[in-house]
């Protein structure tokens, strides 16, 4: 038996690389990353995947391993090429993730370390962490103190935290969903739909509050919704506000909607995914005015911070609703001892066992200060306004409102023929030469267009190439249709 156990050792110790291999390993994966970075200023912002790489690239498992050095050329090859490249600074569709090279750093230390970040009692240090941050984004959106939250993997979970929480405060249980009542607007992100789905609210009664000429909810209608829904019988419980759409950035009326949820006792989410971190510039929080009256809001590090993509967060007002609507107690946790203020990301998330994500948001805002993120987002607003201001002057385009945030909405008006389809073809025309990465929506039943400005690698000269490219690449359509 001895003999069969030093046998596996041998092959199990693979598994630790000594002190050499370890220099050497971290050698070749930090030239990569150096390539990688250095090739960025230049490299397309989408790549058109083409089905002789996708056949050519093997990513199964096998019993044996290979070189790190064949490895990393697949990996520059076929994951890092092909698709949409999220860290140029020329990629403007959806909502832009950045890619901040501390934020990897954080990673790395914490991948390597690997302290538990899920209870207090097995990592104080990196639960304190945790919360430091938690408790500093609660002050940006204008929260208490005694508020609490969680760092989760993105807005979808913090979303469904958010509502789940709200559900069991509004004692929402299963015989009264069918008259329970959620508004929104249309404009709100789909992930709400998912978390209403999986919270078992799916059956509650959505109303879609209609929206102004900016897109933002008319809170007079909703206030009419809510009557209404009174009176017949209804039970109103839930509104969600967007502090920034997806769709054209749009902030919702936050302080008036407020308003109506406290005349009608209801919760009150906000979904600030994209735009609650504009909090942090004076404009920004002069926009998002009433997101500190809300229950619960959601803002994503892995947007408007910069960060790789993994990391989410939610506040909630009502600490103890959200510990009871997520913790759970198991005999063989017996042994942990939290003391008391302390929360525990395990006890306010779905997870237990979690990635130590705090330290890749906690490292770059120690060693930066928060100085350099707020000029990155002031510079966003200012750029998103600018793209607005010349598109207005380059014959044949039109653009929607002003921006609340850093998302333009616009189209191209062809002479002749159809603008929704002409501004299909524009938009892959534009995916099909890289440059720039644009992406389009449709504002009732018309085809637009839009471009979001998020990425911390977004700068003036990416705006003008931007123009550039759109309006080369319009002007090619109409003379060569
Ligand atoms: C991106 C986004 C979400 C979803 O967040 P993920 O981090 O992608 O899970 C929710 N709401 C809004 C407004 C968003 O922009």
């Amino acid at each position: 038996m001895i003999e069969q156990i030093k046998n596996r050792e041998r092959i199990a110790r693979r598994l630790e690389p000594d002190n050499d291999a370890r220099a050497q390993l971290v050698n070749n994966v930090t030239a990569y990353a150096q390539q990688f970075l250095e090739g960025t200023a230049d490299a397309p912002a989408y790549v058109a995947p083409d089905d002789e790489h996708r056949a050519s690239f093997d990513a199964s498992i096998s019993n044996k391993g290979i070189d790190l050095a064949t490895l990393l050329a697949t990996l520059d090859q076929h994951v890092d090429t092909p698709g949409v490249n999220p860290t140029s600074g020329r990629f403007m569709g959806y909502i832009p993730g950045g890619g901040l090279f501390y934020s990897a750093l954080g990673d790395f230390l914490a991948a390597v370390t690997n302290r538990y970040a899920g209870v207090h009692f097995a990592s104080p240090g990196a639960v304190q962490v945790e919360n430091a941050l938690l408790e500093w984004m609660a002050e940006v959106v204008g929260y208490p103190a005694t508020s609490a939250g969680n760092l989760t993997s993105g807005g979808s979970i913090a979303n469904l935290i958010g509502i789940v929480t709200a559900r069991d405060s509004h004692s929402i249980k299963a015989d009264q969903v069918k008259r329970a009542v959620v508004y929104t607007t249309e404009h709100a992100h789909h992930s709400v739909d998912k978390a209403l789905r999986i919270a078992g609210l799916g059956a509650c009664v959505r109303r879609t509050i209609p929206v102004d000429e900016h897109y933002r909810m008319q809170a007079p209608a909703l206030s009419d919704a809510i009557e209404r829904d009174r009176q017949e019988g209804r039970h109103p419980w839930l509104i969600i506000g967007s502090a920034g759409t997806t769709n054209t950035g749009s902030v919702d009326p936050l302080d008036a909607i407020a308003d109506v949820a406290a005349a009608n006792d209801l919760w009150f989410h906000v979904d600030g995914a994209y735009g609650a971190f504009f909090a942090l510039c004076d404009e920004g929080r002069q926009i998002l005015r009433g997101m500190e009256r809300s229950d619960s809001i959601v803002m994503d590090p892995h947007k408007t911070l910069f960060l790789p993509y993994g990391t989410g967060a939610v506040l909630v007002k009502d600490r103890q609703q959200l510990y009871e609507s997520h913790h759970s107690h198991a005999d063989y946790m017996q042994d942990v001892i939290e003391p008391d203020q302390m929360l525990s990301p395990a006890d306010v998330s779905p997870e237990l066992t979690k990635h130590f994500r705090g330290l890749r948001l906690w490292l770059p805002l120690k060693l930066l200060g928060v100085a350099p993120f707020r000029a990155a987002l002031e510079e966003k607003l200012l750029l998103a306004r600018y793209f607005h201001e010349r598109l207005q002057e380059i014959d044949g385009f039109e653009v929607g409102p002003a921006p609340d945030l850093s998302v333009v909405t616009y189209r191209y008006v062809p002479a002749r023929g159809d603008p929704n389809e002409f501004n299909r073809r524009l938009v892959e025309a534009i995916q099909a030469d890289g440059r720039i990465f644009v992406t389009s929506t449709l504002l009732d039943g018309t085809f637009v267009l839009r471009l979001a400005v998020v990425s911390f690698r977004t700068h003036l000269a990416d705006i003008d190439e931007t123009i550039d490219v759109l309006m080369r690449t319009a002007r090619r359509l109409e003379q060569t249709r």
